[in-house]
């Protein structure tokens, strides 16, 4: 025929000689001593092989997505603007996004301590955080896209119920989540590696050093503390929630969020 584009007619090239037609599959058994049924029978076989190849490279694939293991404060939740409303509230002072450039803040050592006291005392101070809509609708983009998302934060582990009911309240899709404070990440994190990939977003630059590694990478949004990253092989920064999703190759969803 053409043997291969469904015509069923043995002998026609339709004009393309790319068309396989039975002088070929002929001269293939002449040049192996084969019959032509016995090279129908291993053409058959060797497409059955090249398909559950196709099968086994695409499960394989699926499985080789990293885990995402995803922050809340500062990633999912406007944790900075919180914190500096309620300190210039209480202090009359007039601190600023611009000046936080460091991990903890602008604040004086009291006011960090009374800021720790809030996080550490009162469940509403969590509970009332201003979500970061576009973070939630990219971070559940990678949840529909399949990869495996969890949930982890730093947070005192008192109010592991208070913050999965934020979660859900703000429509973060998820397998799970974790509150067990700072041990949380690296316990998460422990078995992952080369042979089990794991994604971190978090804007915690300590991290940077303790948990990045060859498997493990972090992909960091930009804050004002953020660190230049081109020391650390294994961090991503980034200043659009579409740069994730491009880097885990969710391009449909990528590009809404240019
Ligand atoms: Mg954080």
């Amino acid at each position: 025929m053409c043997v291969s584009c469904g015509c069923h007619e043995p002998t026609n090239t339709h004009g393309d000689g790319r068309n396989i037609i039975l002088d070929d599959i002929l001269a293939a058994g002449d040049a192996a001593g084969l019959t032509l049924p016995e090279v129908a029978r291993n053409i058959q076989q060797t497409t059955d092989i090249l398909l559950s190849s196709d099968v086994q490279a695409a499960f394989e694939s699926a499985a080789n997505r990293p885990a995402i293991i995803s922050d809340v404060d500062c990633t999912l939740a406007c944790y900075q603007e919180a914190v500096i409303a309620m300190v210039n509230a209480i202090t009359g002072k007039s601190y600023r996004m611009v000046q936080w450039t460091s991990y903890d803040g602008p604040f004086t050592a009291d006011e960090r301590a009374w800021v720790k006291e809030c996080r550490e005392t009162d469940p509403s101070f969590f509970a009332n955080l201003a979500p970061d809509t576009e973070a939630i609708l990219a971070l559940n983009a990678i949840h529909k896209a399949g990869f495996p998302v969890t949930v982890c934060s730093n947070r005192p582990p008192q109010w592991a119920e208070v913050s999965s009911q934020w979660l859900t309240d703000h429509g973060v899709s998820r397998d799970s989540d974790l509150f067990m404070g700072p041990k949380g990440k690296p316990t998460l994190l422990a078995a992952h590696g080369p042979d089990l990939p794991a994604v971190l977003l978090d804007d915690n630059p300590a991290f940077w050093m303790s948990l990045a590694r060859p498997g493990v990478t972090i992909y960091a949004p930009r804050r004002g503390y953020t660190p230049i990253s081109s020391m650390y092989p294994h961090v991503r920064v980034f200043d659009s929630w579409s740069e994730p999703l491009f880097w885990l190759g969710i391009t449909d969803s990528a590009r809404s969020f240019c």
